[in-house]
């Protein structure tokens, strides 16, 4: 007799009735059951029969599990059982819990909701063991419908037939149901209910008409409407307060997005991936120029749930814009009330409980891989594995804006879901119960240490301290940047890099702001042997608001203050209300007033953007770099800028003011948009160039930060970098922006604490 311990994503993906069918095939009697997130199994039986069951557990298991490891040891008795049987799940036991994330509906499931003999004919919570939500319904472990939202919802007679049935395809299907007995759709019109009897049917009405129309789903809402008619996507920008930032489009089927997207092999097969992430796309021509303002791509996802499938079914459009419903800065809204409140025209919404809500999740390749800009739905909760064995617990915060939180235990590093933009009150609640979802999918008892940011500004180091405090741990703080490089050495094993970290903000160990360094790093230390020239910033943050004042911050250290009014109100008047503002930022430049020092990388591709006329302004995160990016690419980069490299303050640092200079002098003479690439260029070959003066021998160079987005400046960097004959990293399990912080700061911590204690 063997008892067997199999940890990994073994709950909730259909692993036991596979368990079960497999010791039947094999003649073995004996038992599966869950344990508190592993799955343990008996089995009694002839050693060759023994042998082929632990072949096949290995390499036959269902496409959503994930084996980390199999344990079998031999035990004594044997002779006890008669059959094979599936356990209820045992509640104590051992702890190294992974749960899996929402997945798309499977083809079986969607096939069944268009089927017209099907009792789930049109029902939209139609699921299986190999598909649906997870994550967003677990309120506890053991994964058992008990411990869902689904516990409100009573299994008529025939589900809890398939349920319990061994052989089903919806055995233990914890969220199984059916139109009798599980959630129900109903619309409102305002905040008026309407006696429709096919909610779903006068939704996808309204939508064709040009209505908005907010749709609660699987694990969050969205607002969509119609993509082909500017009115009703204007509409939207205004409901949501959203001028100028991309909304994300769900195409009715792969033929719909090439119609509006170039899609590469790729690209194509992440898009239609049972985790359906909204891949960032080229776009065609014929797109509403709305969606995606001045961009030169597009999010594009495809539907994950039958709802999705239903709409489609219902409507004549080939696609909608669907972008997460929420209040400028606040969480998605996932409770009825809340979505009645944003005021759409119609409101699509069901009676289940979202426990955990969960963003769509969005990926570009850049340089050919594949990066998440944001890591959430159909990831979430899933572990990145790490080299680093760790025995500590530590939970890390992340920064301010992007936010995530990470829970380092083991070599497994959990990443919550995309929280966002902690300044506001509600998404700082929102971050405090994703970290305790994460202590409780985790079953994690003691937190040993908690990592925050350098800033002392951040509501996440305040809410850091607060928790550091009741859990009795240690608060450590990390550099920004620091974090970035870690994140990246985590996800990719090394232990000592080169790092080039790039971004809009870090506060630097000199209580500046930082955001364009060259950081040799381990994990418990870096140094800084170069960055980018320190640039004034003519009015502090709003400097970053207003890239026109970078402008004049900038080429104040070329021309004096009678010469910087001509070129300001010659190249960029439009980036200023008028030129009052102009004379109140010289001043401010005269006097050194309000005028802190950057060496952000954000911060100079803001400045090439105004003085292009690319951007004046910055409605969202990273607006006015995003469209010197998708401009760059209608250019060439074979204007020669050059990008000098100094030595100052005992670092090296990359003259950006020569490159604004040259900026100013190269659009007389050529092409605006070769202007901007051969820009971009100069400012990745100098950063380049900085980071080969420090590799030593053998040793790699990697890039993180959000300027590692921008898909031309990685590949002119990663060429230098392997020119010398080096590896060049950058990172594709976690977000390469502030997204990964937490991982980075978790990973930082880590080490700090281990060669502390020993
Ligand atoms: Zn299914
Ligand atoms: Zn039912
Ligand atoms: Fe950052």
């Amino acid at each position: 007799m063997y008892r067997i311990i199999v940890r990994g994503i073994v709950q909730g993906v259909g692993f036991r009735p596979f368990v079960y069918r497999t010791a039947k095939k094999n003649n073995l009697r004996g038992y599966v059951r869950n344990a508190a997130n592993s799955v343990e199994i008996l089995i009694d039986g002839k050693e060759s029969d023994v042998r082929n069951f632990l072949k096949n557990l290995k390499n036959e298991h269902p496409p959503l599990a994930e084996i980390f490891s199999v344990n079998a040891k031999y035990a004594a008795g044997g002779g006890e059982y008669d059959d094979f049987y599936v356990l209820k799940s045992e509640s104590m036991g051992e702890t190294d819990s992974v749960i899996p994330p929402d997945v798309a509906i499977c083809e079986k499931c969607r096939e069944e909701i268009f089927d017209k003999d099907d009792r789930r004919y049109l029902y939209p919570f139609t699921v299986c063991t190999d598909c649906g939500p997870r994550f967003t319904i677990i309120e506890a472990l053991p994964y058992d419908r008990e411990r869902t939202t689904m516990k409100e919802f009573a299994m008529c007679k025939k589900c809890a037939t398939e349920y319990s049935g061994a052989l089903d395809r919806r055995f233990r299907a914890e969220p199984t149901c059916c139109e009798k007995c599980g959630p129900r759709y109903g619309i409102f019109k305002g905040n008026k209910k309407l006696s429709s009897e096919n909610p779903i049917k006068a939704a996808a009405e309204a939508l064709d008409s040009g209505a908005i129309v907010a749709i609660k789903g699987v694990g969050g809402t969205h607002l969509a409407t119609k993509t082909t008619e500017d009115e009703a996507v204007l509409e939207i920008r205004k409901i949501l307060n959203r001028p100028q930032k991309p909304f994300a489009i769900m195409a009715r089927d792969v033929e719909a997005v090439e119609k509006i997207a170039c899609l590469s092999k790729r690209e194509k097969k992440l898009l239609t991936s049972f985790r359906r992430p909204i891949v960032l796309l080229k776009k065609k021509n014929n797109l509403s120029e709305h969606i995606a303002p001045g961009l030169h791509n597009v999010g594009i996802m495809l539907p994950y749930a039958g709802i999705h499938h239903l709409l489609f079914y219902y409507s004549r459009e080939p696609a909608f814009v669907m972008t997460s419903a929420n209040v400028p800065g606040e969480p998605m809204v996932i409770e009825n009330e809340e979505i009645l409140t944003l005021n759409p025209e119609y409101s699509l919404v069901h009676d289940r409980r979202i426990k955990n809500r969960c963003d769509d999740s969005v990926i570009k390749f850049v340089d050919g891989k594949a990066a998440f800009l944001r890591r959430s739905r159909g990831f979430v909760p899933l572990p990145i594995k790490l080299k680093i064995e760790n025995e500590k617990n530590i939970l890390a915060l992340g920064a301010e804006l992007d936010v995530t939180a990470c829970l380092l235990k083991g070599s497994s590093a959990f990443i919550s879901q995309y929280v966002g933009n902690t300044t506001k009150l509600k998404t700082l609640e929102y971050l405090e119960a994703a970290i305790y979802n994460l202590i409780e999918l985790t079953k994690v008892e003691k937190i040993d240490a908690v990592a925050v940011d350098l800033h002392p500004g951040f509501n996440t180091v305040q809410l850091g301290a607060e928790l550091s405090k009741k859990f009795d741990a240690k608060l450590i703080k990390c550099q920004h940047h620091h974090a970035h490089i870690a994140s990246l050495m985590a996800e990719s094993g090394v232990e000592k890099i080169v790092g080039i970290s790039c971004d809009g903000i870090g506060y630097g160990t000199d209580g500046k702001v930082w955001g364009g360094e060259i950081l040799v790093s381990s994990f418990s230390a870096f140094e800084r042997t170069g960055s980018l020239m320190p640039q004034i910033m003519p009015g502090g943050d709003l400097a970053a608001n207003k890239p026109a004042r970078m402008v004049a911050g900038i080429l104040s250290k070329k021309y004096s203050v009678q010469e910087l009014r001509k070129i300001l109100t010659k190249n960029c008047l439009k980036g200023f209300k008028n030129e009052k503002e102009i004379e109140i930022v010289l001043k401010q430049i005269e006097r050194r007033c309000n005028t802190p020092e950057t060496t952000s990388a954000g911060r100079v591709l803001d400045a090439i953007a105004a003085l292009l006329n690319v951007c004046y302004g910055r409605t969202y995160e990273g607006e006015p770099a995003m469209k010197l990016e998708a401009f760059a690419l209608k250019g060439k980069p074979g204007i020669e800028i050059p990008a000098v490299v100094k030595k100052f303050d005992g670092r090296y640092i990359l003259d950006t003011a020569e490159i604004i200079d040259a900026v100013l002098e190269m659009k007389e003479e050529f092409k605006y948009e070769d202007v901007a690439a051969s820009a971009q260029k100069a400012m990745a070959k100098g950063l380049a160039e900085i980071a080969v003066k420090a590799i030593k021998k053998n040793a790699a160079a990697g890039f993180s930060g959000g300027v590692a987005y921008n898909d031309a400046i990685v590949r002119c960097i990663r060429t230098r970098i392997e020119k010398e004959g080096l590896k060049f990293l950058t990172q594709t399990k976690a977000p390469c922006g502030d997204g990964g912080i937490s991982l980075g700061q978790a990973a930082v911590v880590s080490h700090l604490i281990s060669s502390t204690s020993q």
